[in-house]
C-alpha cells in the first residue's frame, strides 16, 4: 500500500507498521470472539422493512471482560437513510466497536441507538439484523457451495437472482470458470479463493439479501490492483440506496463519503466532509491522512 504524502519518509512508514502490528493482534481476539456472530447477521433476511436512518445518542460502552476501560465514550452521530458514513482514526479507537453495537452483538452502558427514530434494543433482534449486512476485511466462507454461501441471506433465492447478484458482484466470471461453476465447494476440501474472491462472493450475499443498512470493514491491506479495482466496483453497486457505515481506510472511500466520524480513544473528535477536516490546522484527521489511508 501506498502512504499519502511521503515527507514523513521512514517515519510514516513505522508508525503503520506499529499500528498495523496491534492491529493483527486485536484482530485474533475478534476472529475468535465475533466471527461467528457475524456469519450469523446474514443468515436471515428482514420480515419488516426498515428504512435505515441510524442515531447513536450519547453512547458509552465497556466490553463486559473488561469493565474498568471504557471504550466509546459520548458517542453521538447520525446516519441518514442512503448516506454514507466513514469511521476513521487509529487502531484501537472503537472503530469496530461501533458497528458491533449497531449490530446488537453487546449491550451499550448508556445512551441510545435508534433505527428509524425506534430503540433498537425494542426491535426484534432478527428482524434489527435481517435488515443488516456485513462486509468485513476478511470474509470468511463455510464450507459448502459457492451457491449455497451467495443464498445463505435469502435460502429461496432462485438460480437466476443468485447468478444476477454474483454478475453485479463482479463475481460471475471466477465463478463461471470453474468445472462446477455455482456448485463448487469452498472451505477445506474445496477450491481456494483469494482475499478478493471471498470479499465478492460475501458482496453478492449482501446483493441478495438487500439490506437497508451496510456495515462495511475496508481492508487495510491492499489487494492486488485488478482484483481492488473489481471489488471496488461492486461496493459500489452495493451501497447503492442504502445507508453505509464504513469502517474507512481508503482515501477513495473517504473522500466520497457524506460525513466523515473521526474516533480518537473512544470519543468522536471530528466530523465533516474531507474537505472541511482537510483544512482543520492541527487536527487528527489532517495527520491521519499524511500518514494512514490507502491511496486506492
Ligand atoms: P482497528 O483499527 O485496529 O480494527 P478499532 O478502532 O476498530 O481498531 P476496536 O476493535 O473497536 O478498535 O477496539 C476498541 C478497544 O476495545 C481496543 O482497546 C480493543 O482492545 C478493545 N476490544 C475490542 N474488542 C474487544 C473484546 N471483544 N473484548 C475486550 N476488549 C475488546
Amino acid at each position: 500500500s501506498t502512504f499519502v504524502g511521503a515527507s514523513f519518509g521512514g517515519i510514516a512508514e513505522l508508525y503503520a507498521q506499529i499500528q498495523k502490528a496491534i492491529g493483527a493482534t486485536e484482530r485474533v481476539f475478534e476472529l475468535l470472539e465475533e466471527t461467528p456472530e457475524e456469519i450469523n447477521v446474514e443468515a436471515n433476511g428482514a420480515h419488516e422493512k426498515i428504512k435505515g436512518n441510524v442515531a447513536f445518542n450519547n453512547v458509552a460502552f465497556s466490553y463486559p471482560s473488561r469493565k474498568e476501560i471504557e471504550v466509546l465514550k459520548n458517542v453521538s452521530f447520525t446516519a441518514e437513510f442512503g448516506q454514507k458514513i466513514a469511521i476513521v482514526g487509529p487502531s484501537g479507537a472503537g472503530k469496530s466497536t461501533i458497528s458491533s453495537l449497531l449490530l446488537r452483538f453487546y449491550d451499550i452502558s448508556s445512551g441510545v441507538i435508534t433505527v428509524d427514530g425506534k430503540n433498537i434494543y425494542d426491535y426484534d433482534l432478527e428482524n434489527l439484523r435481517g435488515n443488516m449486512s456485513i462486509v468485513p476485511q476478511d470474509v470468511i466462507l463455510f464450507g459448502g457451495t459457492i451457491k449455497e454461501n451467495i443464498a445463505y441471506g435469502k435460502p429461496d433465492a432462485t438460480d437466476e437472482e443468485i447468478i444476477q447478484a454474483a454478475k453485479q458482484a463482479n463475481a460471475f466470471n471466477f465463478v463461471n470458470g470453474f468445472p462446477e461453476k455455482f456448485e463448487t465447494l469452498v472451505g477445506e476440501r474445496g477450491v481456494k479463493l483469494s482475499g478478493g474472491q471471498r470479499q465478492r462472493i460475501a458482496i453478492a450475499r449482501a446483493l441478495l439479501k438487500n439490506p437497508s443498512i451496510l456495515i462495511l470493514d475496508e481492508a487495510t491491506s491492499s489487494l492486488d490492483s485488478e482484483s481492488e479495482k473489481l471489488v471496488q466496483e461492486a461496493l459500489e453497486i452495493l451501497m447503492e440506496g442504502r445507508t453505509s457505515i464504513i469502517i474507512a481506510h481508503r482515501l477513495s472511500t473517504i473522500r466520497s463519503a457524506d460525513k466523515i466520524l473521526v474516533l480518537d480513544n473512544g470519543k468522536i473528535t471530528e466530523e465533516g466532509t474531507h474537505q472541511e477536516l482537510i483544512n482543520l490546522e492541527n487536527g487528527i484527521y489532517k495527520n491521519l491522512s499524511n500518514l494512514q489511508f490507502t491511496h486506492n
